[in-house]
């Protein structure tokens, strides 16, 4: 490790290696103690690790942010996934921006009417190392649906119109090369690359210290769908643990969705109950929703 650059988040603190993840608006430090590092390098876009925790299982660790872990990113790409395709009722084409370890991509397999699976990831290299370290290139290779893109998402959704019934936006913190995820052409342009009925759904942060990004998500979807929704999940990862999601969808409610398609998914944290409990608001979070869908 000597003739490489100090690792951004971790720290040796008596012979223990710890991953800090450090919430700057909540004044809020996350430690996640290494049971090993099994992999770091600077890709031409961020640094990437791959580490093994006794907490978490092996984690994907993005410029020294824990992005999703073997233990529990099923409730992330779970939630992220089944809730915009159960909310379309006949769904056939699907495409995530933002493939990291492609879990979501996992959860549109599951369903047998859906015929195209596309995921796009900026980064080669975060694909090849998760599929390295966290789950194998086996998952994908016999699923002809599946097809993986290596393009600034940005860039690739200009080029769609009206061609998906649901989409993803699975994009990281506003920071860097993801900046340009939360600006208003571009959920301009995912508009116009779903179809006339089709389904979107976009990571809105935390309620509690991401406001300004649920806000601002809320706002913009809110110019332009006539439906939209704000639903939350708990991600034990994720510091402070409450995540939000934002659904904006052209025609179909999610709040009137057959539900009764999740009875027979293989899932872990997803039900037909829970899909329609995510939805109920505490009151803080939706005074934050109501007041920037005005
Ligand atoms: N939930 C995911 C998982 O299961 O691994 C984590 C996804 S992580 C929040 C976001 C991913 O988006 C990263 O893999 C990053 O490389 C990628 N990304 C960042 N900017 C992007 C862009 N402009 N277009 C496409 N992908 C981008």
């Amino acid at each position: 490790m000597a003739d490489k650059k100090p690792l951004s988040g971790y720290r040796k603190d008596k012979g223990v290696l710890w991953i800090s993840s450090y919430v700057g608006n909540a004044r809020v430090k996350m430690d996640y103690k290494i049971k090993a590092l099994l992999h770091y390098e600077q890709s031409p876009f961020q640094e990437i690790s791959i580490v093994d925790t006794k907490g978490f299982g092996k984690m994907l660790v993005l410029d020294g942010t824990p992005q999703v872990s073997t233990g529990e990113g099923f409730i992330y790409n779970e939630m992220i996934s089944h809730i915009p395709i159960v909310t379309h009722p006949n769904p056939k084409k699907v495409a995530m921006i933002g493939g990291g370890d492609c879990g979501p991509a996992r959860e549109a397999m599951k369903y047998k009417g859906i015929e195209q699976i596309d995921v796009v990831e900026l980064d080669p290299r975060v694909t090849e190392l998760c599929r390295k370290w966290l789950t194998p290139n086996s998952y994908y290779e016999n699923d002809q649906r599946f097809t993986m893109i290596h393009r600034d998402g940005y860039e690739w959704i200009q080029e769609q119109k009206g061609k998906y019934d649901v989409l993803m936006i699975d994009r990281p913190d506003p920071v860097g090369q993801a900046k340009k995820l939360f600006s208003s052409d571009f959920y301009k342009s995912v508009y116009d690359g779903i179809t006339d009925d089709g389904v979107v759904v976009f990571q809105s942060g935390s309620p509690y210290y991401n406001v300004s990004t649920l806000k601002g998500t809320v706002k913009n979807l809110s110019k332009l769908f006539p439906i939209v929704k704000t639903y939350l999940a708990t991600i034990p990862l994720f510091p402070c643990g409450l995540w939000s999601f934002t659904i904006a969808s052209k025609k179909w409610d999610p709040l009137e969705a057959n539900i009764n398609k999740l009875q027979h998914q293989d899932t872990q944290y997803i039900s037909p109950e829970i899909f329609t409990s995510s939805f109920v608001l505490p009151k803080y979070v939706e005074k934050i929703v109501e007041a920037s869908s005005e």
